[in-house]
């Protein structure tokens, strides 16, 4: 089978011939229609630091996609072939006290495929079937490849009750703008996102109708008051790893105001600390996404008119790959899509 491998410890992903993945009796085999780039698969394209000392070589890479079933292990009664799926990326243990606890998504042996091990940039994936959740018919392949970004998107907006909050959201990468359209969705008053890139508060404009602040323009403090704010927003979402959006949402928050934090700085960034106790913040970190419970909210909320589907500005055939990552590092894009078909 074709498969996008890391095949060096340098920069690039290569596109090779694989055997097809033999599946165990707890996991099934699945063909591979469409997959997402993730700003993860950019960084091990890239063979950053932190792809260096996470990533062995040789790796098939990728995590987002959407396939349907063709093959099932001897164990698995309750999935059949043909049914259309995407699935969870992580792969969990069973041993530690928070997936006994059935806090799937905080168990620290988890391990990632198409990070740790083979992903899903390939013609076949073995999954366990654990990890797959089946699609409704009404949501497409494209959208089933986005649904692990979606999900960040929708855990954390959903960390703090939004209903009839302000929330302002830093950073309008793919990620923040599909966690604009859930506040939205989920009955949030006034949703605002800030980006320095005017192109991507454009699309947030577009895909999620919330007001773009460009903060190399604009002052939060103006759009608190042209929005008829007293104070600021009530619930922060933190989706661009910048220190400066970090430090311009703290003022920008309530007394008392919540922040859920995705974006991950670059290194050890300096935090404001008296400023978060004076004001009383509440601060939450977000790993990944919560197993299965945000896929049954995403799904759920698509099928009762959630649409993110403009989120995916770039579709490629997966020859065409290396336009893909092109697209993703040239900061303008949404997401990217690459179709396993063509
Ligand atoms: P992205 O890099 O595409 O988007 C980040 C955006 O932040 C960019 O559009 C950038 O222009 C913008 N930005 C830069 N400086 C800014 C500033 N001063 N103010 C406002 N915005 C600014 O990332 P993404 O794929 O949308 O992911 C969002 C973040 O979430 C990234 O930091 C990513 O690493 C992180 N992430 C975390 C998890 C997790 O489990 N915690 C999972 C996925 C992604
Ligand atoms: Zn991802």
């Amino acid at each position: 089978m074709k498969a996008l491998e890391k095949s060096h410890p340098k920069e690039g992903l290569w596109m090779v011939q694989a055997p097809v993945p033999e599946i165990g009796p707890d996991e099934v085999l699945i063909k591979i229609n469409k997959t997402g780039i993730c700003g993860t698969d950019v960084h091990i394209w890239n063979w950053d630091a932190w792809a260096q000392k996470t990533v062995p070589v040789p790796l098939i890479t990728g995590h987002e996609f959407a396939g349907e079933i063709v093959e099932l292990g001897r164990n698995v009664t309750d999935l059949a072939i043909g049914q259309r799926c995407s699935g969870e990326g992580h792969l969990i243990g069973h041993h530690s006290r928070q997936s006994r606890a059935g806090k799937f998504h905080l168990d620290p042996e988890t391990r990632g495929i198409g990070v740790n091990e083979q992903g899903a940039f390939a013609q076949y994936l073995a999954l366990p079937a654990f990890n797959v959740v089946p699609l409704p018919d009404d949501i497409s392949d494209d959208i089933g490849a986005i649904l692990d970004p979606l999900g960040n998107a929708v855990h954390t907006a959903l960390s703090f009750d939004l209903v009839g909050e302000d929330v302002l959201i830093t950073g309008a990468g793919p990620i923040g703008i599909m966690a604009a359209a859930v506040a939205r969705h989920a009955g949030a008053r006034h949703v605002a996102i800030t980006d320095v890139n005017p192109g991507r508060l454009e699309l947030a404009a577009k895909v999620a109708n919330v007001r773009p602040v460009n903060v190399a323009h604009e002052d939060l403090q103006d759009v608190i008051a042209e929005l008829g704010m007293r104070q600021g927003f009530d619930v922060g979402l933190e989706m661009s790893g910048n220190q400066a959006a970090l430090d311009q949402m703290v003022e920008a928050l309530v007394m008392g105001g919540r922040i859920a934090l995705l974006g991950i700085p670059p290194g050890k960034s300096p935090v404001d600390w008296s400023r978060i106790v004076f004001k009383a913040l509440t601060l939450k970190g977000v790993y990944g996404r919560e197993i299965f419970e945000t896929w049954y909210k995403m799904i759920a909320m698509l099928q009762n008119g959630l649409d993110v589907s403009a989120v995916i500005t770039h579709r490629f055939g997966v020859d065409e790959f290396a336009k893909g990552f092109a697209a993703m590092k040239s900061g303008d894009s949404g997401k990217v899509v690459l179709d396993w078909n063509q």
